[in-house]
């Protein structure tokens, strides 16, 4: 087959650009091919379609081996510097974890016949990867340092083990651990768990509060919104959330305003940091403000409590919990940044200071 790659993925590269403008560009573009393929009448535009897409097209027009495909390489590559770098981007517009851990599996496999540019990006995404906030799928970065392991990765690693953040401290701890042993068994989420077990830093799961973001969904804790009558707060949520026919309520904390709707089709918002709503009614949310570059948004005080608590934790939900999506708050990219954290503590409080106390009490 041609080697057609940079016809059909050059555009990808805007994918990882600093300008916001050029990432906005590329992921309309991916969308659009999505929509494409979506209205494909026969098989042949279907898999034309497939060929230009993140991730599907990333696997057509490859045999094995990797080095000799280096094209085919660059690309996969770029997936996953995609999702190191624009975390929540990539979630949106072409997530997929099983390609995630299928490509860092075969790097890891094939790592003998690694060629050193491809050894270097890897040991580079491996640092920056150490710099996040976990993600599912990480405890393979950590197999893949285990086979890297050169001075340029340990000296990167000593480095970030004298970093300002507690949990990038820790995160390189121990890859530092597991590259150094090579005795222990492959990387795990367990391992990394029991790593910060024998440190004195996890949580007994007892502690942990539920995953917010089910029970908001479920309507089983209270939306808060914006009145449509008298503009002031309001709660939305479904009094009977065990019932099949679930009928949802917003009731204003001010006015004798109420509205009840069956939640057919739960809405999305967009994440540009134009105005958030609510799934059901469509009701702005109360608790959102415009802040640092995006806009700072939760459903009600318990999912404010749970952002605080994901931004203050200094392991960033180490104990494990990370690693199952459940327990994520969903935070966008451009709340991840460490030193933006000040800014976004002071926002939450500004938020929480206008929950209304009725719902406060709860
Ligand atoms: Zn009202």
């Amino acid at each position: 087959m041609a080697d057609d790659w940079d016809e059909r993925f050059g555009w990808a590269w805007d994918l990882i650009s600093e300008d916001p403008t050029r990432r906005d560009a590329a992921h309309l573009r991916l969308d659009g091919l999505r929509v494409t393929r979506a209205a494909a009448g026969t098989r042949q535009e279907h898999e034309e379609a497939s060929r230009r897409l993140l991730p599907d097209g990333l696997w057509i027009g490859s045999g094995p081996g990797l080095a000799r495909l280096p094209r085919a390489v660059r690309y996969r590559l770029l997936y996953l510097d995609w999702e190191v770098r624009f975390p929540h981007e990539w979630a949106w517009h072409a997530k997929s974890w099983p390609t995630k851990k299928s490509l860092l599996r075969t790097f890891h496999q094939r790592v003998d016949e690694l060629p050193d540019w491809i050894r270097t990006v890897l040991a580079d995404l491996v640092l920056l990867v150490a710099a996040r906030p976990h993600r599912l799928g990480d405890e393979r970065y950590a197999r893949l340092a285990r086979v890297l392991a050169d001075d340029r990765l340990r000296d990167g690693l000593r480095e970030l083990g004298e970093h300002a953040d507690e949990g990038v401290r820790l995160r390189a701890g121990y890859l530092t651990w597991v590259v150094g042993k090579r005795i222990l068994p492959e990387p795990k989420p367990c391992q990394w768990r029991d790593y910060l077990q024998e440190l004195g830093l996890v949580e007994e799961p007892a502690e942990r509060s539920p995953a917010i973001l089910p029970l908001v969904r479920e309507g089983r804790v209270p939306t808060l919104v914006r009145c449509p009558r008298c503009a002031g707060p309001a709660e939305a949520g479904c009094p009977t959330p065990d019932d099949n026919r679930q009928v949802w309520r917003v009731t204003c904390v001010h006015c004798p305003y109420t509205a009840a709707r069956r939640p057919e089709f739960l809405h999305g918002n967009r994440r540009d940091g134009s105005e958030v709503h609510d799934p059901v009614f469509r009701l702005p949310l109360w608790l959102q403000q415009p802040c640092a570059s995006g806009r700072l948004w939760a459903y009600g005080p318990g999912h404010l409590d749970a952002i605080e608590q994901h931004l203050r934790a200094r392991v960033r939900l180490a104990d494990g919990g990370a690693y199952l999506p459940t327990y994520q708050v969903d935070l966008p990219d451009w709340m991840m940044p460490l030193d933006r954290r000040d800014e976004l503590l002071a926002g939450i409080a500004a938020l929480r200071a206008t929950v209304p106390i009725a719902t406060a009490a709860r």
